[in-house]
């Protein structure tokens, strides 16, 4: 779909220099729209938004989501927040804060425009969840003091404030709850498992199984993912969701420590280290509301996922 003048959008994304967000920018901007970029780089790259430059739809603000932010715009897609383990947990105060305070701000904002405004939230509002596979009426099994906490919580509290500026200032929000996510652009040293085995079996380095490695995920490649992000924002007015998206198709770690060992090819070794604090032994969306809602399912399996990222990730091990 492109879009003509008239009916072109202004869009904003927060952390749209990350992974996902920059993946997003690319489908907005393809499909005729504008986009303002804001990201503080934390944890993005420029390298996610290099071809962008010179890009007449484009604009990039180096900006810190915990302080208000003043623009123009017609829809805003709040991505920003650091997302993987070592990454979130750096500063983890930090962590919280750019989760709440930044949705106060984006809330804010929307407030004043009059506009829809998507949140990325997550399958880690669930916890270590006692629920299998996990619906959006689960509420979730989360510790509130653990070493994972500031990223729970801080996204738990999110999605209320989301909640209470649709209930109270009658907001237009869409809240998506994110499932483990993988595809190019990752960052090559975030620590997820993914990006972490595929380095390691392209280095020939040992891969690094926590715990026996028969805990499970549901991995979603990145294009499905933000198919869903597109229809959800486009769903129709007074659905907020909140709505799992994610790829059903359940792994042990082990399993996909297996394949990723076969599609490279590699000679790595399993490397059993211990199981961090608190991580959730399985993980698995139900997404039957987002099939009825948004008729959107996902179309890509992990094997071929897999091998457009190990295709990315190359040229980082070489
Ligand atoms: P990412 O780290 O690649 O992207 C996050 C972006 O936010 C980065 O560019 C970072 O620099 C920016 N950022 C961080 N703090 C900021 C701040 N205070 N102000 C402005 N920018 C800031 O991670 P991602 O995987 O692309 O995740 C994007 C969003 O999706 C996050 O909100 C994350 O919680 C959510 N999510 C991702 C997954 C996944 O599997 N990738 C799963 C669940 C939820
Ligand atoms: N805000 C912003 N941009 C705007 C409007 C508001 O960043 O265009 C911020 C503002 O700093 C405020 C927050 O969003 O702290 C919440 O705004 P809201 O109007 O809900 O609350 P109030 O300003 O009444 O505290
Ligand atoms: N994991 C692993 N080895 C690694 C990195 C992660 O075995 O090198 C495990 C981790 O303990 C967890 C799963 O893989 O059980 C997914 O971890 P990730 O950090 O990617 O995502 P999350 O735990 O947030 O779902």
């Amino acid at each position: 779909m492109s879009r003509n003048y008239q009916s072109r959008k202004r869009v904003l994304v927060t952390g749209g220099a990350g992974f996902l967000g920059s993946h997003l920018i690319d489908r907005l901007l393809d499909r005729g729209d504008e986009v303002v970029c804001v990201d503080n780089l934390f944890t993005g790259a420029k390298r996610n938004i290099d071809h962008l430059h010179g890009n007449p739809r484009f604009e990039f603000l180096r900006h810190d989501v915990c302080f208000p932010l003043y623009v123009e715009v017609d829809e805003i897609y709040n991505l920003a927040c650091p997302a993987s383990p070592i990454h979130y947990q750096y500063d983890p105060v930090q962590t919280t804060k750019t989760s709440v305070i930044g949705a106060i701000n984006m809330l804010g904002l929307a407030k004043r425009l009059k506009c829809k405004v998507f949140q990325a939230s997550t399958s880690e509002v669930y916890g270590d969840p006692h629920v299998h596979p996990q619906k959006e009426d689960y509420w979730g099994n989360v510790n509130p003091i653990g070493i994972r906490s500031c990223y729970d919580e801080g996204k738990r509290c999110a999605e209320t404030l989301f909640f209470d500026y649709h209930r109270q200032m009658n907001l237009d929000v869409k809240v998506v709850r994110i499932f483990n996510t993988y595809g190019p652009r990752m960052h090559p040293a975030d620590g997820r498992v993914v990006s972490n085995f595929i380095m390691q079996a392209l280095k020939g380095e040992p891969i690094t199984l926590y715990g026996d490695g028969s805990q499970t995920r549901s991995f979603c490649f990145v294009d499905d993912l933000i198919e869903g992000f597109l229809r959800l924002m486009d769903s129709e007015p007074g659905f907020a969701g909140p709505v799992n998206i994610g790829n059903p198709n359940e792994f042990t770690i082990r399993e996909l420590a297996e394949l990723v060992i076969e599609l490279t090819g590699s000679s790595s070794t399993l490397d059993y280290r211990p199981l961090p604090q608190d991580d959730p032994m399985q993980r698995k969306p139900d997404i039957s509301l987002a099939q009825s809602k948004l008729g959107w399912e996902p179309t890509v399996q992990l094997r071929e996922g897999l091998q457009r990222t190990i295709d990315y990730f190359r040229e980082f091990a070489a």
